[in-house]
Protein backbone atom coordinates (compact mmCIF):
# COMPACT_ATOMS: atom_id res chain seq x y z
CA UNK A 1 0.00 0.00 0.00
CA UNK A 2 1.49 3.29 -0.74
CA UNK A 3 2.86 5.76 1.78
CA UNK A 4 1.64 8.75 2.84
CA UNK A 5 3.05 12.06 3.86
CA UNK A 6 0.18 13.28 6.23
CA UNK A 7 -2.65 12.12 7.41
CA UNK A 8 -4.74 10.00 5.19
CA UNK A 9 -7.69 7.42 4.99
CA UNK A 10 -6.70 5.27 1.99
CA UNK A 11 -10.14 3.71 0.82
CA UNK A 12 -9.42 0.60 -1.35
CA UNK A 13 -12.52 -0.10 -4.05
CA UNK A 14 -11.42 -3.42 -4.65
CA UNK A 15 -12.15 -4.50 -1.27
CA UNK A 16 -15.35 -2.46 -1.39
CA UNK A 17 -15.90 -4.95 -4.61
CA UNK A 18 -14.66 -8.56 -2.63
CA UNK A 19 -17.18 -7.24 -0.02
CA UNK A 20 -20.10 -6.53 -1.79
CA UNK A 21 -19.89 -10.01 -3.75
CA UNK A 22 -19.22 -12.05 -0.83
CA UNK A 23 -22.25 -10.25 0.74
CA UNK A 24 -24.30 -11.05 -2.71
CA UNK A 25 -22.83 -14.67 -1.95
CA UNK A 26 -25.32 -14.40 0.82
CA UNK A 27 -28.63 -14.13 -0.73
CA UNK A 28 -30.79 -15.15 -2.98
CA UNK A 29 -30.15 -14.31 -6.81
CA UNK A 30 -33.17 -12.58 -7.27
CA UNK A 31 -32.78 -10.46 -3.96
CA UNK A 32 -32.44 -6.70 -4.31
CA UNK A 33 -29.41 -5.03 -2.72
CA UNK A 34 -29.26 -1.67 -1.23
CA UNK A 35 -26.41 0.10 -0.20
CA UNK A 36 -26.33 2.07 3.44
CA UNK A 37 -24.28 4.58 2.11
CA UNK A 38 -25.26 7.28 5.67
CA UNK A 39 -22.28 9.17 7.07
CA UNK A 40 -20.33 9.98 4.75
CA UNK A 41 -20.50 6.29 3.68
CA UNK A 42 -19.55 4.88 7.48
CA UNK A 43 -16.76 8.08 7.31
CA UNK A 44 -15.65 7.62 3.81
CA UNK A 45 -16.52 9.33 1.09
CA UNK A 46 -19.86 9.37 -0.06
CA UNK A 47 -19.56 9.93 -3.75
CA UNK A 48 -16.61 7.44 -4.45
CA UNK A 49 -18.85 4.62 -2.73
CA UNK A 50 -21.82 5.68 -4.50
CA UNK A 51 -20.52 5.75 -7.79
CA UNK A 52 -18.71 2.53 -6.75
CA UNK A 53 -21.49 0.68 -5.79
CA UNK A 54 -23.59 2.23 -8.93
CA UNK A 55 -21.11 0.32 -11.35
CA UNK A 56 -20.96 -2.71 -9.32
CA UNK A 57 -24.78 -2.70 -9.63
CA UNK A 58 -26.76 -2.11 -6.90
CA UNK A 59 -30.27 -1.60 -6.81
CA UNK A 60 -30.92 0.84 -3.86
CA UNK A 61 -28.81 3.61 -2.25
CA UNK A 62 -29.90 4.81 1.42
CA UNK A 63 -28.62 8.06 3.34
CA UNK A 64 -30.05 9.14 6.74
CA UNK A 65 -30.38 12.63 5.93
CA UNK A 66 -31.65 14.14 2.87
CA UNK A 67 -28.54 16.55 2.33
CA UNK A 68 -26.94 13.55 2.18
CA UNK A 69 -28.55 12.12 -0.53
CA UNK A 70 -28.53 16.11 -2.74
CA UNK A 71 -24.54 15.28 -2.89
CA UNK A 72 -25.50 11.84 -4.67
CA UNK A 73 -28.09 13.62 -7.09
CA UNK A 74 -25.22 16.72 -7.47
CA UNK A 75 -22.49 13.92 -8.65
CA UNK A 76 -24.41 12.46 -10.94
CA UNK A 77 -25.63 9.47 -9.09
CA UNK A 78 -28.87 8.33 -10.58
CA UNK A 79 -29.70 4.61 -8.59
CA UNK A 80 -32.88 5.36 -6.40
CA UNK A 81 -31.84 6.87 -3.39
CA UNK A 82 -34.06 5.99 0.15
CA UNK A 83 -34.00 8.75 2.92
CA UNK A 84 -34.11 6.56 6.09
CA UNK A 85 -34.54 9.86 8.96
CA UNK A 86 -36.24 12.37 6.80
CA UNK A 87 -37.63 15.55 8.18
CA UNK A 88 -40.48 17.66 7.23
CA UNK A 89 -38.58 21.24 6.39
CA UNK A 90 -36.36 19.04 4.10
CA UNK A 91 -39.33 17.63 1.71
CA UNK A 92 -39.49 20.01 -0.81
CA UNK A 93 -35.67 19.34 -1.50
CA UNK A 94 -36.25 16.19 -1.35
CA UNK A 95 -38.69 16.07 -3.60
CA UNK A 96 -36.93 17.98 -6.46
CA UNK A 97 -33.89 15.43 -6.21
CA UNK A 98 -35.98 12.73 -6.34
CA UNK A 99 -34.97 11.36 -3.03
CA UNK A 100 -37.55 8.71 -1.63
CA UNK A 101 -38.46 9.37 1.87
CA UNK A 102 -38.70 6.91 4.73
CA UNK A 103 -42.46 7.70 5.94
CA UNK A 104 -42.45 6.71 9.45
CA UNK A 105 -45.50 8.40 11.17
CA UNK A 106 -49.16 10.07 10.78
CA UNK A 107 -47.24 13.11 10.92
CA UNK A 108 -44.85 12.77 8.32
CA UNK A 109 -47.31 10.72 5.77
CA UNK A 110 -49.52 13.96 6.33
CA UNK A 111 -47.00 16.75 5.75
CA UNK A 112 -45.25 14.41 2.80
CA UNK A 113 -49.08 14.16 0.96
CA UNK A 114 -49.68 17.86 1.65
CA UNK A 115 -46.12 18.40 -0.35
CA UNK A 116 -46.55 15.93 -3.11
CA UNK A 117 -49.81 17.42 -3.93
CA UNK A 118 -48.58 20.90 -3.44
CA UNK A 119 -45.93 19.90 -6.14
CA UNK A 120 -47.82 18.55 -7.94
CA UNK A 121 -46.22 14.65 -8.24
CA UNK A 122 -47.85 11.53 -9.77
CA UNK A 123 -47.39 8.47 -7.82
CA UNK A 124 -43.90 9.83 -5.83
CA UNK A 125 -42.48 6.73 -4.46
CA UNK A 126 -42.44 6.65 -0.68
CA UNK A 127 -41.73 3.77 1.68
CA UNK A 128 -43.49 2.76 5.10
CA UNK A 129 -41.75 1.97 8.13
CA UNK A 130 -42.65 -0.30 10.89
CA UNK A 131 -41.64 -0.50 13.98
CA UNK A 132 -41.40 -4.15 15.36
CA UNK A 133 -38.77 -3.50 18.50
CA UNK A 134 -36.69 -1.21 18.15
CA UNK A 135 -38.66 1.42 19.09
CA UNK A 136 -36.70 4.07 16.96
CA UNK A 137 -39.30 5.10 14.29
CA UNK A 138 -42.24 3.88 12.66
CA UNK A 139 -45.94 2.96 12.57
CA UNK A 140 -47.35 -0.12 14.68
CA UNK A 141 -50.17 -2.46 13.52
CA UNK A 142 -53.10 0.36 14.71
CA UNK A 143 -52.03 2.81 11.96
CA UNK A 144 -52.30 0.45 8.93
CA UNK A 145 -56.10 1.32 8.33
CA UNK A 146 -54.69 5.08 8.36
CA UNK A 147 -52.11 4.72 6.16
CA UNK A 148 -54.09 2.78 3.48
CA UNK A 149 -56.93 4.82 3.64
CA UNK A 150 -54.58 7.90 3.23
CA UNK A 151 -52.67 6.40 0.24
CA UNK A 152 -54.99 4.03 -1.41
CA UNK A 153 -57.28 7.05 -3.26
CA UNK A 154 -53.74 9.54 -3.32
CA UNK A 155 -52.32 9.50 -6.87
CA UNK A 156 -49.99 11.70 -5.43
CA UNK A 157 -47.71 8.99 -3.84
CA UNK A 158 -47.06 5.45 -4.59
CA UNK A 159 -45.86 3.10 -1.93
CA UNK A 160 -42.97 1.22 -3.16
CA UNK A 161 -41.96 -0.57 -0.18
CA UNK A 162 -42.33 -1.71 3.33
CA UNK A 163 -39.45 -2.25 5.83
CA UNK A 164 -38.68 -2.20 9.40
CA UNK A 165 -35.28 -3.10 11.10
CA UNK A 166 -33.79 -5.71 13.73
CA UNK A 167 -32.81 -4.51 17.39
CA UNK A 168 -30.34 -6.75 17.71
CA UNK A 169 -29.30 -8.52 14.67
CA UNK A 170 -25.50 -9.24 15.79
CA UNK A 171 -26.70 -10.93 18.92
CA UNK A 172 -27.90 -14.48 18.93
CA UNK A 173 -28.68 -14.38 22.77
CA UNK A 174 -32.20 -12.16 21.29
CA UNK A 175 -32.79 -14.55 18.51
CA UNK A 176 -36.40 -15.19 20.01
CA UNK A 177 -36.28 -11.34 19.95
CA UNK A 178 -35.02 -11.11 16.24
CA UNK A 179 -37.42 -13.96 14.94
CA UNK A 180 -40.60 -11.87 16.75
CA UNK A 181 -39.70 -9.07 15.07
CA UNK A 182 -39.68 -11.04 11.79
CA UNK A 183 -42.75 -12.73 12.08
CA UNK A 184 -44.16 -9.19 13.12
CA UNK A 185 -43.16 -7.69 10.24
CA UNK A 186 -44.31 -10.16 7.72
CA UNK A 187 -47.49 -10.02 9.33
CA UNK A 188 -48.22 -5.81 9.07
CA UNK A 189 -46.43 -5.61 5.59
CA UNK A 190 -49.16 -8.66 4.77
CA UNK A 191 -52.35 -6.88 6.69
CA UNK A 192 -50.87 -3.42 4.72
CA UNK A 193 -50.58 -4.61 1.27
CA UNK A 194 -54.22 -6.72 1.82
CA UNK A 195 -55.98 -3.56 2.19
CA UNK A 196 -53.54 -1.85 -0.72
CA UNK A 197 -54.77 -4.03 -2.74
CA UNK A 198 -50.91 -5.36 -3.83
CA UNK A 199 -47.84 -5.93 -1.86
CA UNK A 200 -45.02 -3.50 -2.09
CA UNK A 201 -41.45 -4.58 -1.88
CA UNK A 202 -40.32 -5.81 1.87
CA UNK A 203 -36.76 -5.77 3.33
CA UNK A 204 -35.85 -5.79 7.01
CA UNK A 205 -32.19 -7.18 7.55
CA UNK A 206 -29.04 -5.37 7.44
CA UNK A 207 -25.48 -6.96 7.52
CA UNK A 208 -26.08 -8.98 10.51
CA UNK A 209 -29.32 -9.97 9.40
CA UNK A 210 -28.32 -10.88 6.34
CA UNK A 211 -25.91 -13.86 8.11
CA UNK A 212 -27.68 -15.09 10.37
CA UNK A 213 -31.40 -14.94 9.42
CA UNK A 214 -31.36 -15.77 5.72
CA UNK A 215 -35.09 -16.99 5.76
CA UNK A 216 -36.28 -13.18 5.74
CA UNK A 217 -34.36 -11.55 2.97
CA UNK A 218 -37.42 -11.17 1.54
CA UNK A 219 -37.28 -8.97 -1.65
CA UNK A 220 -34.57 -6.53 -0.94
CA UNK A 221 -31.55 -6.38 2.24
CA UNK A 222 -29.83 -3.32 3.31
CA UNK A 223 -26.25 -3.68 4.03
CA UNK A 224 -23.71 -0.98 5.13
CA UNK A 225 -21.03 -1.79 7.78
CA UNK A 226 -20.66 -5.62 5.54
CA UNK A 227 -19.65 -3.22 2.33
CA UNK A 228 -17.09 -1.39 4.68
CA UNK A 229 -15.14 -5.21 5.79
CA UNK A 230 -16.90 -5.51 8.99
CA UNK A 231 -19.07 -8.48 9.80
CA UNK A 232 -19.77 -7.77 13.53
CA UNK A 233 -18.79 -11.63 14.60
CA UNK A 234 -15.27 -12.93 13.55
CA UNK A 235 -15.93 -15.22 11.21
CA UNK A 236 -17.67 -13.06 9.22
CA UNK A 237 -14.41 -10.31 9.51
CA UNK A 238 -12.86 -13.18 8.29
CA UNK A 239 -14.28 -12.96 4.94
CA UNK A 240 -14.49 -9.60 4.79
CA UNK A 241 -11.76 -6.74 3.51
CA UNK A 242 -11.22 -3.10 5.38
CA UNK A 243 -12.12 -0.45 3.06
CA UNK A 244 -10.49 2.21 4.99
CA UNK A 245 -7.48 2.17 6.51
CA UNK A 246 -6.14 5.41 8.58
CA UNK A 247 -2.80 6.28 8.82
CA UNK A 248 -0.34 8.83 9.95
CA UNK A 249 3.68 9.60 9.90
CA UNK A 250 6.12 9.99 13.26
CA UNK A 251 6.58 14.32 13.20
CA UNK A 252 8.95 14.31 16.16
CA UNK A 253 10.53 11.44 18.46
CA UNK A 254 11.57 12.44 22.28
CA UNK A 255 13.42 10.72 25.21
CA UNK A 256 11.31 10.87 28.36
CA UNK A 257 12.94 10.63 31.84
CA UNK A 258 11.74 9.22 34.90
CA UNK A 259 9.13 11.45 36.37
CA UNK A 260 8.36 13.58 33.53
CA UNK A 261 5.57 13.16 31.68
CA UNK A 262 3.41 13.96 28.60
CA UNK A 263 0.77 15.69 27.06
CA UNK A 264 -1.91 18.10 28.91
CA UNK A 265 -2.85 17.55 32.03
CA UNK A 266 0.30 15.24 32.81
CA UNK A 267 -2.10 12.51 32.64
CA UNK A 268 1.19 10.26 31.26
CA UNK A 269 3.97 9.83 34.02
CA UNK A 270 7.30 8.23 33.28
CA UNK A 271 8.29 5.34 35.97
CA UNK A 272 11.70 4.69 33.50
CA UNK A 273 13.23 6.45 30.37
CA UNK A 274 10.69 5.50 27.44
CA UNK A 275 10.62 6.61 24.15
CA UNK A 276 7.72 8.56 22.76
CA UNK A 277 6.83 9.92 19.13
CA UNK A 278 4.66 12.10 18.27
CA UNK A 279 1.56 11.90 15.57
CA UNK A 280 -0.67 14.69 13.82
CA UNK A 281 -3.59 13.19 14.40
CA UNK A 282 -6.13 13.84 17.19
CA UNK A 283 -9.33 13.97 18.27
CA UNK A 284 -10.55 16.73 16.03
CA UNK A 285 -9.88 13.75 13.28
CA UNK A 286 -11.81 11.61 15.24
CA UNK A 287 -9.66 9.66 17.91
CA UNK A 288 -12.16 10.64 20.68
CA UNK A 289 -10.27 10.89 23.95
CA UNK A 290 -11.55 7.72 25.47
CA UNK A 291 -8.72 5.99 23.15
CA UNK A 292 -5.94 7.94 25.52
CA UNK A 293 -4.18 6.54 28.68
CA UNK A 294 -3.33 3.35 26.81
CA UNK A 295 -6.86 2.34 25.16
CA UNK A 296 -6.04 2.88 21.95
CA UNK A 297 -2.80 2.24 19.90
CA UNK A 298 -1.11 2.12 16.67
CA UNK A 299 0.75 0.25 14.79
CA UNK A 300 4.46 1.09 13.83
CA UNK A 301 6.82 -1.31 11.44
CA UNK A 302 4.71 -4.05 12.51
CA UNK A 303 4.70 -3.48 16.58
CA UNK A 304 1.79 -1.91 18.84
CA UNK A 305 2.65 1.41 20.51
CA UNK A 306 -0.49 2.57 22.81
CA UNK A 307 -1.27 6.18 22.88
CA UNK A 308 0.19 7.96 26.18
CA UNK A 309 -1.75 10.29 28.48
CA UNK A 310 -4.66 12.61 26.90
CA UNK A 311 -5.70 12.29 23.12
CA UNK A 312 -5.22 16.28 22.10
CA UNK A 313 -7.15 18.39 19.66
CA UNK A 314 -4.75 17.18 16.48
CA UNK A 315 -2.13 15.25 18.03
CA UNK A 316 -1.32 11.98 20.38
CA UNK A 317 1.53 10.86 21.31
CA UNK A 318 2.52 7.14 21.69
CA UNK A 319 4.94 5.21 23.50
CA UNK A 320 7.47 3.52 20.78
CA UNK A 321 9.98 2.47 23.21
CA UNK A 322 11.74 -1.05 21.93
CA UNK A 323 10.18 -0.17 18.25
CA UNK A 324 13.10 0.38 15.86
CA UNK A 325 11.33 3.67 14.06
CA UNK A 326 12.72 7.15 12.79
CA UNK A 327 10.50 10.94 12.26
CA UNK A 328 9.01 9.96 8.98
CA UNK A 329 7.81 6.45 9.65
CA UNK A 330 4.38 5.82 9.03
CA UNK A 331 1.81 5.04 12.02
CA UNK A 332 -1.14 2.74 11.04
CA UNK A 333 -4.25 3.25 13.60
CA UNK A 334 -6.60 0.78 11.59
CA UNK A 335 -7.61 -1.13 8.51
CA UNK A 336 -6.29 -4.12 6.84
CA UNK A 337 -3.39 -4.46 8.71
CA UNK A 338 -5.44 -3.88 11.87
CA UNK A 339 -9.36 -3.71 11.91
CA UNK A 340 -11.32 -1.37 13.37
CA UNK A 341 -12.84 -3.42 15.36
CA UNK A 342 -9.65 -4.87 16.69
CA UNK A 343 -8.76 -0.48 17.82
CA UNK A 344 -11.76 -0.14 18.97
CA UNK A 345 -12.17 -3.28 21.69
CA UNK A 346 -10.29 -1.54 24.80
CA UNK A 347 -12.14 1.47 24.45
CA UNK A 348 -15.74 0.15 24.85
CA UNK A 349 -17.32 1.13 21.68
CA UNK A 350 -17.54 -0.19 17.89
CA UNK A 351 -16.77 -0.47 14.37
CA UNK A 352 -19.45 1.31 13.11
CA UNK A 353 -18.37 4.70 15.61
CA UNK A 354 -14.63 4.76 14.89
CA UNK A 355 -15.41 4.97 11.44
CA UNK A 356 -17.85 7.58 10.81
CA UNK A 357 -15.86 9.84 13.64
CA UNK A 358 -13.27 10.10 10.74
CA UNK A 359 -13.55 14.02 10.38
CA UNK A 360 -13.67 15.43 6.77
CA UNK A 361 -10.18 17.33 7.98
CA UNK A 362 -8.39 13.94 6.88
CA UNK A 363 -7.26 13.52 3.61
CA UNK A 364 -8.83 10.87 1.16
CA UNK A 365 -6.71 8.69 -1.01
CA UNK A 366 -8.71 5.87 -3.28
CA UNK A 367 -7.44 3.03 -4.17
CA UNK A 368 -8.78 0.67 -6.73
CA UNK A 369 -10.93 2.97 -8.97
C1 LIG B 1 -27.78 1.97 9.14
C2 LIG B 1 -28.92 1.12 8.75
C3 LIG B 1 -28.71 -0.08 8.04
C4 LIG B 1 -27.34 -0.67 7.80
O1 LIG B 1 -26.93 -1.42 8.92
P1 LIG B 1 -25.54 -2.20 8.96
O2 LIG B 1 -25.52 -2.85 10.29
O3 LIG B 1 -24.48 -1.17 8.82
O4 LIG B 1 -25.54 -3.15 7.82
C5 LIG B 1 -29.83 -0.76 7.57
N1 LIG B 1 -31.08 -0.30 7.81
C6 LIG B 1 -31.32 0.83 8.53
C7 LIG B 1 -32.72 1.26 8.79
C8 LIG B 1 -30.24 1.57 9.03
O5 LIG B 1 -30.48 2.66 9.75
Amino acid sequence: MSKVGETTLVMDLSALEHNYRYLQSRIKPETKFLGVVKAFAYGSDTVTIAQKLEQLGVDYLAVAYVNEGVLLRDAGIKTPILVLHPLVANFEEMIERCLEPNIYSKNILNQFLEVAQEKKQSEYPIHIKFNTGLNRLGFTENDIDFIAQKCKQNKNVKIVSTFSHLAASEDLKERDFSLKQINSFKKLSTALGNTLGYVPMRHMLNTSGIINYPEAQFDMVRSGIGLYGYGNQAEIDAQLKPVATLKTIISQIHEIGTNQSVGYNRAFKATKTIKSATLPIGHADGIGRQYGKGKGSVLINGKKAPILGNVCMDMIMVDVTGIDCQEGDEAIIFGSERSAEKFTASANTISYEILTAISQRVKRVVLNQ
